[in-house]
């Protein structure tokens, strides 16, 4: 292997675009990131502007040659990596007649409740592994179709935000599995669109971007676009795949039976098969790495921003605290939680303060509380928030062990990690040694390696290995694993019995909301 190397990994999300040089050994050379806001003239919109985006992604190019001082010769790869669900409708040059639209618009939460109880929704979830809601291009489609009609009739193509950067760099509209196994529109056994999700979505597959594996590679840019992007024009581009799966070998987390898990404002927990698997009980996703990687887990909405409203809502008073110790103040907040034991002494709190996703997919759940006694203090209202957010990504965790089995390991990352307490709390709750990654720019660098693969430079991800390496280990506590165990099977039981409750209190709220 030629040491002289390097690779770019590129990761479009939703708040800013990122590129990130590394050397071979995964060390990061360069790095620039431009932002981009998410436009909400509407609650339930969640747009953006794709040229907006597209000059991030080359700025970030540029940038992070010229930071990196590497002559372009050196440069052996740009690999993508970029966030799910987005759909714009482009005419037959591919200019945008519509926004890009994101995963986070619910514009169409009435059309995912249509696929869902009347157009065989959960078959087509079967086939093509995303969950039928709002955020999935599927449902939008069907949205656009009747509610955005005039963009919908002109369209050429519907496409994602990497395949409109792609196209303004090599003219081919190209969709790779990965994004494409986040439309809701492929099958995943045949990889290639659904007859059935494409009727529902009232389209062609010409009307999508041709199907191509993620370590496709295209070469030839325009010398103008080379010299625009800082790079030699023959530089090998890889399509790449989606952030969440390249997350997952980002952070190690890529063996059979290792588990990654998120926690920053919202969740997730993701792990890796050799075969799609979807969930009869609709729990879960199914994304692809490659064709023998895939990624099925469960997005959580309500992470660690139920941790953030007890800071805001509570926590005057020690936010005044952390100020003058030059503390952070969910570090005051923890101290205070761990003064309680686990369990909270029989308190517990359901986390669904922004409706959920996995493992409910229910818009309507609501937050609570529930065993308060009088001898609860605020701490065991904390330490039950901590505790909640575990419990309700534990719950994903069982639906997940069903289909693969109890894992062998968990890798953890997000804001969450910050605090040893609720560090300790995941191993506790989940009964597994929890990891964190010394992970920098976890998709970026799994976009690397995905490249380095698809260039038939490394014959599998083992390297991730020597890559990353980890700042902390916990191992479960036998005691607290009983005590959690034990609380557990009450917290399902009581989320379980309020479904139909949900609905009421969200559409009583709903109602107070519009007066
Ligand atoms: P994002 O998902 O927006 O990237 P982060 O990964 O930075 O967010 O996570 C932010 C969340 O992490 C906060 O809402 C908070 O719940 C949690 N957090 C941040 N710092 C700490 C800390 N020191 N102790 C415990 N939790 C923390």
């Amino acid at each position: 292997m030629d040491q002289n190397k390097y690779l770019m990994g590129v990761d479009i999300g939703t708040t800013s675009t990122k590129a990130v040089l590394f050397d071979r050994k995964g060390t990061v050379i360069s790095q620039h990131t431009v932002g981009y806001p998410l436009l909400s003239p509407t609650p339930s919109t969640a747009e953006q502007e794709p040229e907006e985006i597209l000059r991030a992604v080359f700025a970030c190019i540029n940038r992070t040659m010229a930071e990196s001082l590497i002559s372009p010769n050196h440069l052996q790869l740009v690999s993508f990596s970029s966030a799910m669900h987005s759909v714009i409708a482009v005419d037959e040059k591919g200019k945008a007649l519509t926004k890009s639209i994101t995963w986070a618009d619910n514009r169409g939460a009435d059309y995912a409740e249509k696929i869902k109880n009347e157009l065989n929704g959960h078959e087509v979830y079967l086939r093509t592994g995303t969950p039928i809601h709002p955020m999935s291009p599927l449902t939008k489609l069907l949205w656009m179709k009747n509610e955005l009609k005039e963009a919908y009739d002109l369209a050429h193509k519907f496409i994602g935000i990497k395949e409109y950067v792609f196209h303004k760099l090599f003219g081919e509209f190209l969709i790779d599995h990965s994004i494409a196994s986040a439309t809701g529109m492929m099958n995943l056994e045949k990889l290639e669109w659904d007859e059935e999700a494409l009727n529902i979505a009232g389209i062609t597959s010409d009307k999508l971007s041709t199907l191509v594996p993620t370590t496709h590679v295209v070469k030839g840019l325009s010398p103008e676009m080379a010299e625009k992007l800082g790079i030699h024009k023959d530089t090998p581009f890889v399509i790449g795949a989606s952030d969440g799966v390249l997350s997952n070998l980002g952070v190690n987390a890529i063996d059979p039976g290792v588990v990654a898990v998120t926690i920053g404002t919202s969740g997730a927990i993701r792990t890796v098969s050799d075969k799609p698997i979807t969930d009869q009980k609709g729990r879960t996703f199914c994304y692809a790495l490659t064709e023998n990687h895939w990624v099925i887990g469960g997005p959580v909405n309500n992470g660690g921003m139920t941790f953030r409203w007890v800071r805001d809502q509570f926590g005057a008073a020690e936010s005044e605290t952390a100020k003058r110790l030059g503390l952070d103040p969910y570090e005051v907040l923890t101290e205070i939680a761990e003064k309680v034991s686990p369990g909270a002494d029989g308190l517990l709190f359901h986390p669904y303060m922004a409706g959920e996703r996995a493992p409910l997919w229910n818009a309507n759940a609501r937050g609570s509380f529930f065993g308060l006694a009088l001898y609860h203090k605020k701490e065991h209202m904390i330490r039950a928030v901590l505790e909640g957010v575990i419990f309700n990504l534990y719950s994903v965790l069982l639906a997940l062990q069903e289909l693969i089995g109890i894992p062998k390991g968990v890798q953890a990352t997000g804001g969450f990690a910050r605090s040893a307490l609720w560090r300790q709390m995941m191993a506790d709750i989940f009964n597994q040694d929890v990891t964190i990654p010394e992970s920098f720019e976890s998709s970026c660098l799994g976009a690397v390696i995905l490249g380095l693969y698809a260039l038939d430079e490394i014959e599998d991800f083992s390297i991730v290995s020597d890559m990353v390496g980890s700042t902390h280990q916990h191992t479960p506590n036998s005691e607290n694993v009983e005590t959690y165990q034990e609380l557990m099977s009450i917290f399902l039981s009581v989320s379980r019995s309020l479904e139909e409750d949900y609905h009421n209190i969200a559409e009583y709220q709903r109602k107070r909301l519009e007066h």
